[in-house]
C-alpha cells in the first residue's frame, strides 16, 4: 500500500471547493507517454495552474500501471525543478470500470478514482459507486462518479447514443453513494468525432460542422439542486480544426473530426463544473506536429527531432486551454 501523500500528490477535495467558489475549472489532461507528461507539467507551472493528471484503463494497458504510477511520482518532482514549491498535482483514474480496479489504483497512489458505472442500471451504480467511495475514503481519496451516457468512443468506453443526466436524479445519488465529484452529460462526447455531420449545422463561409450546443437548462438544473456540489464535464476537447487541417493537409485523413466549441466551456467552467476533461485534442495537437515534421524532413528518423515540437505543441494547447477556456491560471 502507497499513500499518494507520501508521493507528493493531493485529492481533488479542497481543489475543487476552490474552483466552484472561483468560478473556474482543473483541467483533466489525460497521459499516456512521457513527453505528454512533461508537457503537462511544463504548462501547469508556467500558468500556476492546479492539475489532474489522469490515466485511462487503456493507458494502463499501453505503458504499464508502475510506470504511469512512478511519473506520477516524477511529475511532482519535475515540478519542483521547475521552479514551482507546492504544486497541486492529481493522479486520477479515468472510467474505472470494476471495484478491482479502483482499489488496484489506491493502493498504488493514486490520489482519485472514478467509478463509472453509468451503463448500469441506476441501484446498481449506486451499490457499485458507494463500494467504491467507502474504501477510497478510508485512506482519502476522492471518487468521481457518472451518472448518464455519453456518446462517442474513448478507448474501452463507446455509446451510440447518450442520455442526458436526469436533475431529479442527482441528490439521491450523490447521497447515497456519497461521491465526492459527478459526471454528467449534456451533450459532451467522447473522441475527435464527436457529433455526426447530420447532427450539426455546416458554416456556409468555411464549410466546417457546427455542432449542436451543450445543454446548459439541465447543467443548471442539476447546479439548483446540488448548490455548489463538484461537476465534471467528459468529452470536452475541442478538436482544434488547425490541428485537423494540418494532420490532413500532411497525409492524415480526419474528415468532419468536430469538438465541443471553446465559449461553451469557458461558459461552463464558470459554474458548479470543476473538472473539464480533455484528451482528444491532446492527441491532435502531437499527431499534427509529427506528421507535419516528418513531412518536411523526410531523411529525419531521430524520435528525439519529431517528438520535440510534438511536445512543444501539446504545452502551446494545455497552456491555451488554462488561461483562456478554464481560467485556473495563478491559482497556486
Ligand atoms: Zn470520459
Amino acid at each position: 500500500m502507497t499513500s499518494y501523500k507520501d508521493l507528493g500528490l493531493v485529492n481533488t477535495r479542497e481543489m475543487f471547493a476552490k474552483a466552484v467558489k472561483g468560478g473556474y475549472a482543473i483541467p483533466a489532461f489525460n497521459f499516456n507517454t512521457m513527453e505528454q507528461m512533461q508537457a503537462i507539467v511544463q504548462a501547469a507551472v508556467e500558468t500556476k495552474s492546479p492539475v489532474i493528471m489522469q490515466v485511462s484503463k487503456g493507458a494502463r494497458k499501453y505503458a504499464n500501471a508502475t510506470i504511469l504510477r512512478y511519473m506520477a511520482q516524477g511529475a511532482v518532482e519535475y515540478a519542483k525543478e521547475l521552479g514551482c514549491p507546492n504544486p497541486q498535482i492529481v493522479l486520477h483514474l479515468d472510467h474505472g470500470d470494476s471495484f478491482e480496479l479502483c482499489k488496484d489504483c489506491i493502493d498504488m497512489g493514486f490520489s482519485s478514482v472514478m467509478i463509472d458505472g453509468s451503463s448500469l442500471p441506476y441501484e446498481e451504480n449506486i451499490a457499485l459507486t458507494k463500494k467504491v467511495v467507502d474504501y477510497a475514503h478510508k485512506y482519502d481519496v476522492t471518487v468521481e462518479a457518472e451518472l448518464g451516457v455519453l456518446a462517442g468512443v474513448e478507448d474501452e468506453v463507446a455509446s451510440e447514443v447518450s442520455h442526458y443526466t436526469k436533475p431529479e436524479e442527482v441528490i439521491d445519488f450523490a447521497k447515497r453513494s456519497g461521491c465526492d465529484s459527478l459526471a454528467i452529460s449534456i451533450g459532451t462526447s467522447h473522441g475527435a468525432y464527436k457529433f455526426k455531420p447530420e447532427q450539426c449545422t455546416r458554416d456556409p463561409k468555411t464549410g466546417k460542422l457546427v455542432p449542436p450546443p451543450l445543454a446548459f437548462d439541465v447543467l443548471h438544473a442539476i447546479e439548483k439542486k446540488l448548490p455548489g456540489f463538484p461537476i465534471v464535464l467528459h468529452g470536452s476537447s475541442s478538436v482544434p480544426q488547425d490541428e485537423v487541417d494540418t494532420i490532413n493537409k500532411f497525409g492524415g485523413k480526419l474528415p468532419d473530426a468536430v469538438g465541443i466549441p471553446e465559449e461553451q466551456l469557458r461558459e461552463a467552467s464558470k459554474s458548479a463544473v470543476c473538472k473539464i476533461n480533455i484528451d482528444s485534442d491532446s492527441r491532435l495537437a502531437m499527431t499534427a506536429a509529427i506528421r507535419k515534421y516528418l513531412a518536411e524532413n523526410p531523411a529525419h528518423f531521430d524520435p528525439r527531432q519529431y517528438l520535440t515540437p510534438a511536445r512543444e505543441n501539446m504545452k502551446k494547447m494545455y497552456i491555451h486551454k488554462i488561461v483562456n477556456v478554464l481560467g485556473s491560471n495563478d491559482k497556486l
